[in-house]
């Protein structure tokens, strides 16, 4: 009888996970990134005032190969979309997108044929953050709630499952701008 069999099912890869997810979620490196007025409140929230450092993130990175984290703050435009959608397939495995704002998440007031009506026609998105704009305070406690996610985010194939699940749930809404569609 060896020491495998006394222990409860999934013990050592509920702690590889645990140990990976404390890791991710407090070495995330977000891309410098910022589309319109809501990208003020980010560049604040990095001051010493809102202090995002405390969270182990204020690397904002120029390269979108040393970024994990892709906060999208302000209005996408339809001819912006592509370079975004770029951008996205160019950061590092694994990789998350923040929607910051209403225009971010759902076009908000600008309900015209030239801006997206949501970057989550381009990118996955992993967390909305509402406001018009949202607070710095805002932006950490959505960080945070991100944070939570990636510490319970499950490694290998489940996570591959995990991801298939949630990307083919969002791309069957019939509104969808085809990403390749928008590099052409
Ligand atoms: S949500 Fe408001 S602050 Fe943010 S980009 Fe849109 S208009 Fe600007």
């Amino acid at each position: 009888m060896g020491l495998e069999e006394k222990l409860p099912s999934g013990f050592l890869l509920t702690t590889v996970e645990g140990l990976a997810g404390f890791a991710r979620k407090g070495s995330l490196w977000p891309a410098t990134f910022g589309l319109a007025c809501c990208a003020i409140e980010m560049m604040s929230t990095t001051s010493g005032r809102f202090d995002l450092a405390r969270f182990g993130m204020e690397a904002f990175r120029a390269s979108p190969r040393q970024a994990d984290l892709m906060i999208v703050a302000g209005r996408v435009s339809q001819k912006m979309a592509p370079v975004l959608r770029q951008v996205y397939d160019q950061m590092a495995e694994p990789k998350w997108v923040l929607a910051m704002g209403v225009c971010a998440s759902s076009g908000g007031m600008f309900n015209n044929y030239a801006i997206v009506q949501g970057v989550d026609h381009v990118v996955p998105v992993d967390i909305y953050l509402p406001g018009c704009p949202p607070r710095p305070e805002m932006l950490i406690n959505a960080i945070l709630q991100l944070h939570a996610s990636i510490q319970a985010m499950p490694l290998g194939v489940d996570r591959e499952r995990a991801i298939a699940e949630t990307e083919k749930a969002a791309l069957s809404s019939p509104s969808v701008i085809d990403a390749k569609t928008l590099l052409r």
